[in-house]
């Protein structure tokens, strides 16, 4: 497979130099030691924060800070970041394993934008295809168009010799097919009629169609969803993003939420910032909720607060026409300076980011604009 940028070339720059990471193993420091010493939400450039909590996410993260550190782009380092994300089995919103939509096709979003070039690229619906991130940095850099979907996207990928694979995990599969089975009492998956309920004389019933190794569900009708941004400023002070999704489980084949859409999921601002979305999708392209943020910021807000004031919009909208909804999103954002930011408007608890600067690893708790 031809990756737009080289590995070695990116890690290259970083031999022989000290950073914040490798100070702090030498001085005997883990990444948990670090996490309580969070300088807030103002950190130092270079810097590199996700979306993700997760262990992945931290060690995406990791993978790429310190050639980050040593000189390395914010473009190189976001992308390598999300490659390590999107090959995750276990994360079932995000690239290899995340959730197919309702015929049981993994169809995934993804979007890059590079500051220091004012360039977008992006894929919609492709299927496949591991990496839909590296996919829009073709787009972006070998074509002059910004997105491509489904089938013309993956011929492109293909044609660079991205190999076609099986996106679906065991996993994922006995997720859908028990969602299938499950959805409705009004078709004909699942047991037959005759034996729905049943049981022999030792208490059996008839095994459910995902098995045991469904049970991590939780219910069968529970649709997850979810997504990846990952934001970084470099030692140039360039400025990159990305956002990568397989969208809402079981959704409408071809159904494209914001993550693809530049301004929606994702922007990148060199004079000003970055910033990414997750969430219900079709709200976030309604608010142009990237772009938004991005905007609040140049006017002066915080990346904190404009994350917030990007939740209020959206919730004013509804209120503005007299309708009583609160859709769930979180977002991020950072700015050219190294601050951080993040909020959501969803649940009881509060949103967490990962931020990777001179600092080391810690995880950074936002705020919950519903409480
Ligand atoms: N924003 C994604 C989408 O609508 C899903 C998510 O982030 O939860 O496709």
């Amino acid at each position: 497979m031809i990756l737009p940028i080289s590995r070695r070339r990116f890690f290259g720059q970083s031999f022989g130099i000290t950073t914040g990471a490798v100070l702090a193993r030498s001085l005997g420091l883990t990444p948990a030691d670090l996490a309580g010493r969070s300088p807030g939400r103002s950190g130092s450039t270079p810097m590199i924060i996700t979306s993700h909590r997760n262990a992945t996410g931290q060690a995406a993260l990791e993978e790429v800070w310190e050639a980050l550190a040593a000189g390395g782009s914010a473009l190189d380092a976001v992308e390598i970041a999300t490659n390590v994300i999107e090959l995750d089995p276990e994360d079932m919103s995000v690239g290899y394993g995340g959730l197919p939509n309702e015929d049981g096709v993994v169809q995934l979003d993804a979007s890059i934008m590079d500051g220091r070039t004012y360039n977008a690229g992006a894929v919609a619906g492709i299927e496949s295809i591991k990496h839909p991130s590296s996919v829009a940095r073709l787009v972006m850099e070998r074509t002059d168009h910004v997105m491509l979907v489904a089938e013309g996207a993956k011929e492109f990928a293909l044609s660079f010799g991205f190999p076609e694979e099986d996106l679906m995990t065991e996993k994922s599969r006995a997720a859908w097919l028990r969602w299938r089975e499950n959805r409705s009492d009004n078709d004909d998956w699942g047991p037959p009629d005759h034996l729905k309920g049943w049981e022999d004389e030792k208490g059996r019933g008839i095994p459910d169609a995902g098995g045991d190794r469904a049970a991590f569900l939780g219910g069968p009708e529970e649709s997850t969803h979810g997504t990846v941004n990952v934001l970084a400023v470099d030692a140039r002070g360039d400025l990159a993003g990305i956002t990568s999704t397989s969208g809402m489980s079981w959704k409408v084949p071809g159904r494209i939420g914001d993550s693809p859409i530049i301004g929606a999921g994702l922007y990148v601002d060199n004079e000003v910032g970055a910033a990414g979305a997750t969430g219900r999708g079709e709200d976030v392209i309604k608010a142009c909720s990237s772009f938004y943020i991005v905007t609040r910021m140049r006017e002066g807000r915080s990346p904190q607060e404009a994350c917030e004031d990007a939740l209020r919009f959206i919730d004013e909208r509804y209120a503005a026409v007299g309708i009583d909804y609160r859709p769930g999103e979180k977002f991020v954002a950072i700015n050219r300076d190294g601050e951080f930011g993040c909020a959501w408007n969803i649940g009881e608890g509060s949103p967490v980011m990962s931020v990777m600067d001179a600092a080391g690893y810690r995880r950074y708790e936002g705020a919950n604009t519903t409480l």
